[in-house]
């Protein structure tokens, strides 16, 4: 964005005033965690973040802010192309509404719309409504530039081992280097794909890449144009693939729905607030299940600005329970049978989703089976209903995985879960915009309380060893009886 000059001096302001704001509030503060030398002689590092994607930013700021500053922060992708809101993301606006203070931890200056009013206007501002997705991901581009957080892009983790002084992390950079990180604390700040696999039908499986793509592919929407297109789902992703579609010039395109209703209300929205951030890890994990068990089952309905979008177009239509039960390919196109008939289309895209799978974390692979999950927490409850919550971690306080056999994998203490598969453990405070920042200082207090008690021994020798003299010995005439002595 081409900033004008009044936008120049705003933004130039706002960036001193969180000078200013962090000055006053002793940041950065003095590092305390104990040095370590690695085998090659190199400093170990305290933690090393995988993704500086929204949740990876608001962690490391967290962090830093706690005095861990031997602190990495890696993402696989380009610079501006972190998480999905430059990649694969259709919609035109944010769902969450443009007030909320997101990563800002507290600082009123770090918010969007400090920033926004900076760059714009406080005029712009009250006129803005929801916040174009593009300009979300030029906000989180400036909160990482403002703060200085350390992102070495095209640096991606591809596999973990334990180590003796905690993990020894495989890093493969854009260029083909490969690096070998060891650091003592680990988190996984790699969105909901980073532990969950694409929702696919069945039936659509051998026709994916030909005929089929997922909403969360790079789908060439050009080559839709004159096309009749299906597209699976009422979720926000299928109606604003659909909306996509229609623009790009698609001549019809119908949304097959499994359910036989729109959903209406978004229930989590409903669970944000203090007591329910504060109060959900405290559950027990049956009251857990209960809350996120029935919310799921009400569904999230489609922004309303993504349905008008689609919806003002005549060259759309919806089928209500219409489950997809069969495809066959014919010539070029697919015919899909549903409950409510048949349908020939040229092209698929599966609005679907997501759905949480550590599976599907190459760096988990060895552990998985050591994790514990819900299912294990919940002792058998629930247990033939082949439900999703069963398979999410059952993470600490602090975030971290916990052995599902006790002492059989000690080193799963140093890995951090911080994203959508936190949920079932901390509710929704490290995937989405409302309370990432409640979870991101709930997770370096723990990390940095775990880091400390880890080291009890270094810091009691360091606790003895200080001598940072209050009085220097002349301060009361005639006295020498001082400890130490002088
Ligand atoms: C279409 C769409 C619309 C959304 N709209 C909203 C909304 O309005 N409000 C809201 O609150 N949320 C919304 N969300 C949810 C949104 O994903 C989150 O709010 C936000 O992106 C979460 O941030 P994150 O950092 O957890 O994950 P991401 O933004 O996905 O970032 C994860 C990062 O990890 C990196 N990564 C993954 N694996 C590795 C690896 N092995 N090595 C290195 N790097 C890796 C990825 O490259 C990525 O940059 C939306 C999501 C989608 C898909």
């Amino acid at each position: 964005m081409a900033l004008k000059p009044d936008s120049i001096n705003g933004l130039k302001n706002l960036e001193t005033a969180i000078a200013r704001d962090l000055e006053l509030l002793c940041y950065p503060p003095k590092p305390w965690t104990r040095e370590i030398l690695g085998r090659d002689g190199s400093l170990v590092s305290d933690v090393l973040i995988v993704g500086a994607g929204m949740a990876g930013l608001t962690v490391s700021f967290a962090l830093l802010r706690q005095g861990i500053n031997r602190l990495r922060l890696i993402d696989r992708a380009k610079v501006g192309e972190e998480g999905p809101w430059a990649t694969y993301a259709r919609m035109l606006t944010l769902r969450s509404p443009n007030h909320l203070s997101g990563p800002a931890m507290g600082l009123p200056n770090l918010t969007f719309r400090a920033w926004y009013e900076a760059t714009h206007g406080s005029s712009a501002w009250s006129s803005l409504g929801k916040i174009p997705r593009l300009v979300w991901m030029e906000y989180l581009l400036w909160y990482r530039r403002v703060l200085s957080l350390p992102v070495e892009n095209g640096t991606r983790l591809s596999s973990v081992k334990p180590s003796v002084h905690g993990l020894e992390c495989r890093l493969i950079h854009n260029d083909g280097r490969e690096e070998i990180v060891t650091t003592r604390k680990l988190v996984l700040a790699t969105g909901r794909e980073g532990q969950a696999h694409p929702r696919i039908p069945e039936v659509l499986r051998p026709h994916l890449g030909k005929t089929v793509w997922h909403a969360s592919e790079d789908i060439n929407f050009e080559s839709l144009k004159g096309k009749n297109v299906a597209v699976v789902g009422v979720a926000a992703s299928a109606v604003d693939n659909a909306a996509t579609a229609i623009e790009a010039g698609a001549n019809h395109v119908t949304l097959l729905v499994r359910a036989n209703a729109v959903p209406r209300v978004n229930k989590p929205k409903g669970a944000s607030f203090p007591g329910f951030v504060e109060g959900f890890p405290k559950l027990t994990p049956t009251m857990r299940f209960k809350f996120m068990d029935y919310m799921a089952s009400k569904r999230i309905p489609p922004p309303r600005d993504s349905v008008q979008r689609l919806f003002k177009n005549s060259n759309v239509n919806m089928w209500l329970g219409a489950p997809i039960t069969g495809a066959e390919t014919n010539g070029e196109q697919l015919c899909l049978s549903t409950s409510k008939g048949n349908i020939t289309v040229d092209a698929v895209i599966l609005g679907t989703g997501f759905y949480i799978d550590m599976t599907a974390a190459d760096e988990l692979r060895p552990f998985l089976s050591k994790i514990m999950t819900h299912a294990d927490l919940l002792n058998g409850e629930h247990i033939n209903e082949n439900n999703e919550w069963l398979t999410f971690p059952a993470l600490s306080s602090s975030f971290q995985y916990q052995e599902r056999i006790k002492g059989s994998a000690p080193y799963l203490r140093n890995i951090y879960c911080f994203s959508y598969a936190a949920a079932m453990s901390h509710g929704n405070v490290a995937g989405d915009i409302p309370a990432i920042s409640d979870g991101a200082d709930r997770l370096s207090r723990g990390l940095t309380g775990d880091l400390f008690s880890e080291d009890a021994e270094f810091h009691w020798k360091s606790t003895c060893k200080y001598e940072d003299f209050e009085l220097l010995g002349d301060e009361i005439p005639g006295i020498s009886d001082w400890d130490p002595p002088l």
